[in-house]
């Protein structure tokens, strides 16, 4: 049986870092990255056996535990069925429905299969649909990796943004506008000086790729008033948080309704599918119909839409969100009560079924103050929990996911696993207290 390590060593031979995917590679805590063999509910296995109560899910599709069997029958039937056509499917159109109906901001939708192809193309379609250039996107917030959104703060106020990874020309960036999340004022005064030239705001409704930070009261209203006004079209990244959130995202927690909203995540079930949709009149603009072009082989591909339709009908039944915020809210406060108790500076958040801990004594309400939190302090207790089978995300800078198989005992076992931790802890000044 080979090891993680000796697996992590294989990897990296053939694999750039060994790993698929950067987070996973645990560059930011230090160690060697688990490798799942298997996965059951709120549990993954390793490849050495060793078993562990996961809060990372899939960075949030896992919703209904890992391998549900009826998602995985769904899959199988399907794949009986053959595994892509390229031509149109009914089970595409249920799909469609199913989202349009529980999202009442979309009138149309088109399935893609990533969150980045469906981010990518809303900010291709918001540019179509208004004839405008420029675009203003959040700092810690994640859209996937298109080009003109690998892009953080550049260094005045109001200035646009430098690209945040090697292979991106500045000129790429040059139309994306770097705002601090939570901060209406800024972007009040970006549309001053940008209105006529905005196409778009695309923002995570609650941010889960800073850690989780949500916005301020007035935030998101702002946000809707603002793009109202000036023309520009408003785009709910909610490939995270639809779904997962409550059962119509953060729209439907806030009632505030987006021109365009992206999904993916929850509504593949673990299978690659994403989607952007909004009203008739935005969508029209896309081909077949307008001349903002989009297109995918394996675009609605039968296997993965089996598997979003068997989730997206499970996460219906009533019930299902209150049960699974009551269990993140459980762990959330139960994780802070503990921290607290033994002396730490940490603190806790959740909605519906994601959480974020901070070790810092607020929950933090921009990039820069969850940056000011404790990052020794977290890497010490990420390891210290995996070794005793809990694994959270390997990063600071990334919010967890409970799933509704993730019941009473297996909450409990994690606070018991946490409390031994934190008293292990010692108190280190908080940094910017
Ligand atoms: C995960 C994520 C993406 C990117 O989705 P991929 O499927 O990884 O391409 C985009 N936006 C948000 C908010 C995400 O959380």
């Amino acid at each position: 049986m080979a090891t993680n390590a000796e697996l992590f060593e294989r990897a990296s031979r053939s694999i750039p870092g060994g790993v698929n995917s950067p987070v996973r590679a645990f560059r930011s805590v230090g160690g060697t990255p688990r490798f799942i063999a298997r996965a059951v509910g709120p549990y993954v296995w390793d490849a050495e056996g060793k078993r562990y109560i996961d809060y990372v899910g899939s960075w949030g599709p896992a919703i209904l535990g890992h391998a549900h069997p009826d998602v995985v029958r769904a899959v199988q039937e399907a794949a009986v069925h053959g595994l892509s056509f390229g031509a149109p499917t009914e089970a595409e159109i249920e799909l469609a429905e199913l989202l349009i109906q529980r999202l009442p901001s979309m009138e149309q939708v088109r399935l893609v299969s990533s969150g980045t192809e469906a981010t990518m193309t809303a900010i291709r379609l918001a540019r179509g649909a208004t004839g405008r250039k420029k675009i203003i996107k959040f700092e810690g917030c994640y859209h996937g990796h298109a080009d003109s959104l690998l892009v953080k703060a550049g260094s005045g106020l109001l200035t646009f943004g430098n690209p945040t990874s090697a292979g991106v020309p500045a000129e790429f960036v040059e139309h994306t506008l770097v705002l601090d999340y939570n901060d209406l004022d800024g972007v009040g005064a970006a549309f001053e000086e940008y209105g006529e030239d905005i196409a778009c705001i695309i923002v995570e409704p609650v941010a889960g790729n800073m850690n989780l930070v949500k916005p301020r009261a007035g935030f998101l209203e702002g946000l809707r008033e603002l793009c109202t006004r000036h023309g520009a079209l408003l785009i709910f990244d909610e490939v995270m948080t639809g779904f997962r959130v409550g059962p119509q995202g953060v729209q439907g927690l806030t009632g505030i309704k987006p021109d365009l909203t992206t999904l993916a995540k929850v509504i593949g079930g673990g299978m690659p599918v994403g989607a952007f949709g909004g009203s008739a009149d935005v969508m029209r603009h896309i081909a077949p119909l307008g001349g903002v072009y989009q297109a995918g082989t394996l675009s609605g591909n039968p296997v993965a839409v089996a598997a979003g339709l068997a989730t997206m009908r499970l996460i219906a039944a009533p019930g299902f969100y209150e049960h699974l915020t009551a269990q993140t809210r459980k762990l959330a406060e139960g994780l802070q009560s503990r921290a607290r108790a033994a002396g730490l500076a940490f603190s806790a958040d959740a909605i519906g079924g994601m959480f974020g801990m901070y070790f810092s004594a607020h929950v933090p309400a921009s990039l820069a103050e969850v940056s000011a939190a404790d990052v020794n302090a977290f890497k010490h207790f990420f390891h210290a929990m995996l070794d005793r089978g809990v694994h959270f995300a390997p990063s600071a800078f990334e919010a967890g996911f409970v799933s509704a198989t993730h019941d009473d005992a297996v909450i409990e076992e994690t606070l018991d696993a946490a409390e031994a931790v934190f008293k292990d802890m010692k108190q280190v000044p908080e940094i910017g207290a």
